[in-house]
């Protein structure tokens, strides 16, 4: 029973967009590169429980220059207050919210991220709707919130 479930939600993956399983942008965690990583603001971002997090210049909240992977920081010292930018951030792919979500699917398993931005303009300041990954492709197919560890 369980089988035909997952192969019916396989199917469908095909026919539905990126933009209907997304996160929307204003539920997403984001930081500015200038943010200073004090020992306040690494709290946050554990606190936050993810563990990457998108990446936006200064005053410009929805243009995205790549992620922080947050297990990066376990070697970091908050008393060296270093700014995002002076960590190696991650590549933030980007692509249209009319995307398939069986498209993202075949890009997230070629390994290069597990996190893409959903916006009306890629490669454009603007436009970012949401966030999608691995996960939410993963919970579309067996059609239920997946708790974390
Ligand atoms: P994590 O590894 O941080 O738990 P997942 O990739 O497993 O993240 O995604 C779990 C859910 O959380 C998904 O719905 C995803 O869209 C959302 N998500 C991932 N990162 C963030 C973030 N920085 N802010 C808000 N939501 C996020």
């Amino acid at each position: 029973q369980d089988e035909v479930t997952i192969i019916t939600a396989v199917l469908d993956l095909k026919d539905k967009f990126v933009m209907e399983i997304m996160t929307p942008i204003n539920k997403v965690f984001t930081l500015s590169s200038d943010t200073v990583l004090d020992q306040s603001n690494v709290d946050n971002i554990y606190k936050s429980g993810y563990s990457r997090i998108p990446i936006h210049l200064p005053n410009d909240p929805t243009n995205f220059v790549g992620m922080l992977l947050v297990k990066i920081l376990i070697s970091y010292d908050p008393e060296d207050s270093w700014k995002v930018s002076q960590f190696p951030l991650a590549t933030l792919p980007e692509t249209l919210p009319t995307t398939s979500s069986l498209n993202i699917l075949n890009y997230f398993q070629q390994g290069k991220s597990h996190m893409c931005i959903v916006s009306e303009s890629p490669g454009e300041p603007l436009g970012a709707l949401g966030i999608v990954t691995l996960e939410d492709v993963i919970e579309e197919l067996i059609g239920e919130e997946i708790i974390d560890e």
